[in-house]
């Protein structure tokens, strides 16, 4: 079998490659709304013709100059690679801009179609469009196409397809006037032996006649031939009194004006703004942007982490993975209790399960509360501890006071909180542990049963097995896991946001608050990708043909939160703030404010100074997405977020789970004796200006560098030990006791989750920042940056909210904390320094 035909896809940024190209391949991938993700090639084989016909997505580009990254690729690809055809997509509801590479793409002499994609948004605008005259003004076939409603896409690719096995080759349409023509015609004699395709003389003798220095340097003419050349093209230039470059742009211009002039009839527009216009003025407005942008994020994280996804991550974290779940309770049918229960139901009508496991509770904490002040007195008095032997002289005499507080509201329970003595211990012990199978339907989760079974087969708690299976997968993976609904939610909101065209207004509204510090809005574009994820940001970066401003790119953009940030915010929104979407979403603007002062403060050191490239952007009209490309992309990325939680969090989670369960003479032993604590104990200093000196806050902070969401594995084991309290008071526990006494947890896991958002990537996405940055030096740089911009937030934020908010006294760290914001302030306020 001969090779197969190739096929290239050329045109605009968001003309509808990306939708034509998996159209006509059927292999789904990533289609964004912004120029440059697709600066990578992409090959698929034509559905239909596998064997005959492979079909390449080029860079969308707006002309064949060398001015960007995707333009070079794509003109490369065009000329040195020579596609068998190309299939020239045009989108039909901005037709003079697009055909502007039109005319560059004719000129390259290969056999090609064009497409007139978006027909439906062009038939429902009421405008007319004449094929038949565009077609022959340019020489090449036009056919009309709506790639998002699969119209007409495998039909022009057949066409491509035989004009390609004919190798039949359009006409090269007359856009330029005599005098142009004129010199164009002496350097086409000039340059015919030195073009690497015929076929394409007259591109290259456009380039030449625009003084490209890569056509220049790739055609190394005679000097002879070279000046004679210069000095047809200087006359010409007299002759017009412009340069060549304006010449022949303009030229095209005015030739693509006269032929939509006669070739597409617009209908009149009421008021001239169509209805994405429209949108578009209220949502990019200056004011507006960012209150409404904020308000869109506030949304997305009151669905995930307030109401929905926080039910149903709850259902998985507490039912499934937890003691399981009702699916009626007492009140709802009498007929799933047991009669015991429904007896004491007509007797009192409280006794419902809330009450009963609610009672039964607040016994267990009287219990512990009062052998912990009853061990501390035996100590003294060089008595057992309560385990072995309960002194009843002793027993007699202690007393101590226990709050109770509403697990809901927080409010303390004034008529519970008292004195509780040994009479109160001895009735706390006649508490009997309720069932709640008793109490309705009641389905067990994994882990009861789990325990059943190990009773069955006779492995007993502190079995070895016991608590891997335990700590590991229900503690450790199991929590991950548990934030599967949470990401969904989130993930479809991006995705949704991303094809209805509104991230693209994003990059929009960024760029002209970046340009307005000297930054590119380019940068912006790898950032929304870093939504997903941080690894295709970094790579993202490609599209930035300034070295300077990549390098600050990569640096900054794995601030916005990844898929799996999303689940340390969760978590800690939830252990900590009762799940309040706009602390959610403070943190999602705090990475963008980051960004942003980041950005300004770097641009003032020598090695990321310029001026901003220049940057088109286009904006897309709005489009309904389709359900299929918003679920498919969906679940990409959640399947890439379930199969990190089944291979690298899973194998962490094991060796964690090793490290806190043995010493170093491996026997199993407790938390404190364990190999974790030791190494933890080594470095925990580091982090004792943030809040979370611990050898857990350590551990946690450290392995997180694995995967982000490591974090919450590590501190969910850790916490799961303690009790089963539910994995987000675990956590909320456990940060109480990083300072003893003195009411911080909320601060300290603020301080915390801050420090994980805000230092380094997870380890592929520093693997990528290497690679990206080119040298090692660079690659140690960006780290180290990422680390002190972490750490200096979490510092400021531990040392001063604790001096303003928790009456914390002033010290040396909140010194240092004062003086790193009055930093920060100078770097980012300070004039630009005089470059050389
Ligand atoms: P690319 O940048 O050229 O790869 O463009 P994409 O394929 O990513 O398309 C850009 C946007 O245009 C996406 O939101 C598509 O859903 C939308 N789009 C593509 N083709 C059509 C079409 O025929 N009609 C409409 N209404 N929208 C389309
Ligand atoms: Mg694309």
């Amino acid at each position: 079998m001969s090779e197969p035909l190739k096929i290239a896809l050329a045109g605009n940024p968001n003309c509808g490659k990306t939708t034509l190209f998996n159209d006509l391949t059927g292999s789904n991938q990533y289609v964004g709304n912004w120029p440059g993700v697709t600066v990578e090639k992409k090959e698929g084989r034509l559905k239909g013709r596998p064997g005959e016909v492979v079909i390449q997505d080029l860079p969308g580009i707006y002309s064949l100059s060398p001015y960007s990254l995707e333009e070079v690729v794509a003109r490369n690809y065009l000329v040195e690679e020579k596609p068998d055809a190309i299939l020239n997509i045009v989108d039909g509801t901005n037709i003079e801009r697009n055909l502007y590479l039109t005319t560059q793409l004719v000129e390259l002499g290969l056999p090609m179609v064009i497409a007139v994609n978006m027909m439906d948004l062009v038939k429902k605008a009421g405008d007319r469009i004449d094929f038949d005259r565009l077609g022959k003004s340019l020489g090449c076939e036009v056919v009309a196409i709506s790639a998002l409603k699969g119209d007409g896409g495998a039909e022009v690719a057949e066409r491509a397809f035989e004009l390609a096995k004919a190798h039949r080759r359009g006409e090269v349409p007359h856009v330029f006037t005599g005098a142009v023509e004129h010199a164009l015609a002496h350097i086409e004699e000039h340059i015919e032996g030195a073009v690497p395709s015929k076929d394409a003389l007259r591109w290259f003798a456009v380039k030449v006649f625009e003084r490209d220095e890569k056509i220049l340097a790739r055609l190394k003419l005679d000097p002879k031939v070279a000046a004679d050349i210069e000095s047809h093209i200087k006359d010409c230039e007299k002759e017009l009194e412009d340069d060549a470059e304006s010449i022949i742009t303009n030229q095209r211009y005015e030739y693509i004006k006269s032929l939509v002039e006669c070739a597409v009839v617009k209908k009149p527009r009421k008021d001239n703004l169509s209805a994405s216009d429209k949108i578009d003025r209220v949502v990019t407005n200056r004011w507006l942007a960012i209150p409404i942008f904020a308000a869109v994020v506030w949304f997305m994280y009151f669905v995930a982490v307030q109401t929905v996804g926080s039910w149903l991550t709850d259902w998985a974290n507490d039912g499934v993975f937890g003691d399981g779940w009702f699916v009626y309770k007492t009140a709802d049918c009498a007929a799933f209790c047991s009669d015991e229960v429904n007896a004491a139901r007509a007797a009192d009508p409280e006794h419902t399960w809330e009450n009963v496991s609610g009672e039964y509770d607040n016994a267990q904490k009287v219990i512990e509360d009062w052998t912990a002040a009853y061990d501390e007195a035996a100590a003294e008095k060089g008595l057992p501890a309560s385990e072995e032997k309960i002194d009843e002289a002793l027993a007699g005499s202690v007393a101590t006071h226990i709050t109770f507080d509403d697990e809901e509201t927080g409010e303390i329970d004034e008529e519970a909180s008292r004195d509780y003595g040994y009479a109160d211990y001895l009735a706390a012990k006649e508490v009997a542990e309720p069932d709640p199978a008793d109490y309705g339907l009641w389905v067990p989760g994994i882990p009861p049963l789990t325990e059943k079974l190990f009773e069955k087969i006779g492995i007993a708690e502190d079995h070895w097995l016991h608590t891997l299976v335990f700590d590991v997968v229900f503690f450790g993976v199991g929590t991950i896991l548990g934030f599967v609904p949470q990401i969904v939610i989130v993930f479809l909101f991006l995705a949704f946001l991303e094809d209805v065209g509104y991230m693209a207004r994003i990059a929009f509204i960024m760029d002209r608050i970046f340009r307005r510090f000297g930054l590119s809005g380019k940068s912006f574009i790898p950032m929304l990708v870093g939504m997903g994820c941080g690894v295709p940001a970094v790579m993202a970066t490609r599209t930035i043909e300034s070295q300077r401003d990549r390098r600050m790119t990569i640096m900054l953009g794995t601030y916005i939160p990844c898929g799996a940030k999303y689940a340390i915010i969760a978590m800690f929104v939830t252990a900590f703030f009762g799940g309040k979407a706009w602390v959610a979403t403070s943190m999602y603007l705090l990475g963008i404010a980051t960004i942003v002062l980041g950005g300004i403060a770097l641009k003032k050191f020598g090695a990321f100074a310029g001026d901003p490239a220049p940057f088109v952007m286009e904006l897309p009209a709005y489009h309904m997405p389709t359900a299929t490309g918003i679920l498919i992309h969906t679940w990409e990325r959640t399947k890439a977020y379930m199969i990190k939680a089944g291979t690298i969090i899973f194998v962490a989670c094991v060796a964690i789970w090793f490290l806190m369960s043995f010493s170093w003479g491996f026997r199993m032993v407790e938390l404190e004796e364990s190999i974790l604590h030791d190494i933890g104990t080594w470095f925990a200093w580091i982090f004792a200006p943030l809040g979370f000196g611990t050898w857990q806050g350590a551990v946690a902070t450290v392995t997180a560098e694995i995967a982000k969401e490591q974090a919450v594995a590590d501190l969910a084991m850790l916490a799961g030990n303690a009790d089963s309290v539910g994995v987000a008071q675990g956590i909320r526990m456990l940060f109480d006791s990083f300072n003893p006494g003195l009411g911080l947890a909320t601060l300290t896991g603020l301080s915390f989750m801050i420090m994980n958002l805000f230092d380094p990537p997870c380890l592929v996405a520093i693997a990528t920042t290497f690679r990206e940055m080119g040298t090692r030096k660079w690659g140690w740089i960006a780290v180290g940056f990422q680390f002190l911009v972490g750490y200096c937030m979490a510092l400021v934020t531990f040392q001063l909210g604790r001096l303003f908010f928790y009456g914390g006294h002033f010290g040396f760290w909140t010194a240092v904390a004062f003086a790193l914001v009055a930093a920060v302030v100078w770097l980012v306020v300070r004039p630009m320094p005089k470059s050389k």
